[in-house]
């Protein structure tokens, strides 16, 4: 079968195309065929070794198609199945073998493409809005990075609860996006001082949360904007990572509370994952929530997929197609 493979950790041009063999499922686990790979953030982390993964590795942890092959002795699936899974390695490919208690089902109202578009980012904006800090009517929310593929559906869930949200984007194009979405205000980080301009929206009291992928370049300005017992939910570091904190000085900037979640503790069984993906699923299929699938790539432009994701040039969802 086609896949990308990475032998040596580096930047986009160690993601090569090659021939490998269609992996066998062992127990509890089926071979699917793919039709779309969900091209993430944490795809650039394992390719330049940030997080990671022993080499060679086939790089992508989230997919959808059909099953074509089921291990004996499992019920619960059948070949021909539509289906869609998050946090299993080896997705940019033809194949992958994934473990049976991982497959979301597709719903017959949803084309398998949506269905990888959503999951990943979409479970992610799910529980960071409904668990890890659960947004109330009236609160308020900033999201950096509010037009990037978990952006866009984060703003619509916080939306959904009934909370203000405040965006931070680094174009004109990007700030209407995120307003599309739903962001009440949206801030060009890359040209107004956030903070100040955060301060000046909620008449100096500070956001209840903040929802921060940037790291490295938003995460002490990050701090300054909450309200005294605010939340700061660190989920990532698209700029880079953050530096160690002392943490005395939650304290002095208002007991405040600091969370580094990551998706693979909020989809921890079956139940779980079952329940958020319902729930997102139900909420595209509704027309409450909207997928921006920004590009659509053939497997073999991995590579350009990667540049336009780090270079900041997407809006939304990446997918390769094999
Ligand atoms: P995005 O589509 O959000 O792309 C990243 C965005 O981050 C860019 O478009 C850009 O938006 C912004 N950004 C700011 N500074 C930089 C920089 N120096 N380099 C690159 N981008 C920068 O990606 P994803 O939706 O795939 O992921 C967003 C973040 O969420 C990532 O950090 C990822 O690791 C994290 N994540 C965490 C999960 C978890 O469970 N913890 C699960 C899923 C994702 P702009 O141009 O507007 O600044």
């Amino acid at each position: 079968m086609k896949a990308i493979r990475v032998h040596a950790y580096g930047g986009p041009e160690v993601l090569s195309r090659e021939d490998i063999p269609t992996p066998a499922p062992g127990d509890g686990e089926v071979l699917v065929r793919i039709e779309a790979a969900g091209v993430n953030f944490i795809d650039v982390y394992h390719r330049t070794g940030l997080y990671p993964l022993s080499l060679p590795f086939t790089p992508g942890v989230e997919a959808a198609g059909v099953v074509e092959t089921v291990a004996s002795g499992l019920a619960q699936v059948r070949e021909g199945d539509r289906v869609a899974y998050v946090m299993q390695p080896g997705a940019y490919a033809e194949h992958a073998v994934v473990p049976a208690w991982k497959l979301v089902p597709i719903p017959d109202s949803l084309d398998t493409r949506s269905a990888a578009a959503a999951l990943l980012q979409g479970l992610t904006a799910h529980y960071l809005t409904h668990s890890t800090y659960s947004l109330r009517q009236g609160e308020t929310a900033l999201v950096h990075a509010a037009a990037g593929g978990v952006g866009l559906l984060l703003v619509q869930l916080a939306k959904r609860l009934g909370a203000t949200v405040i965006g931070t984007v680094s174009t004109e194009e990007k700030a209407r996006l995120a307003q599309e979405a739903g962001a009440d205000h949206a801030i060009l980080y890359t040209e107004t001082d956030f903070e100040g301009e955060v301060k000046r929206i909620t008449g100096g009291r500070g956001v209840d949360v903040v929802y921060d992928s940037v790291g490295a370049a938003s995460f002490e300005r990050s701090l300054n904007c909450l309200r005294p017992r605010g939340a700061l939910v660190l989920f990532g570091q698209s700029s880079g990572p953050v530096p160690p904190l002392e943490l005395g000085r939650l304290a002095s900037k208002g007991s405040l509370f600091i969370t580094r979640p990551a998706l693979a503790h909020y989809v921890a069984d079956r139940a779980e994952l079952l329940q958020r993906a319902e729930d997102l699923f139900d909420w595209i299929v509704s027309g409450e929530l909207g997928l921006r699938i920004h590009k659509t790539y053939p497997l073999e432009a991995a590579a350009e997929a990667h540049r336009d994701l780090e270079g900041r040039k997407t809006a939304g969802k990446l997918l390769l197609v094999p």
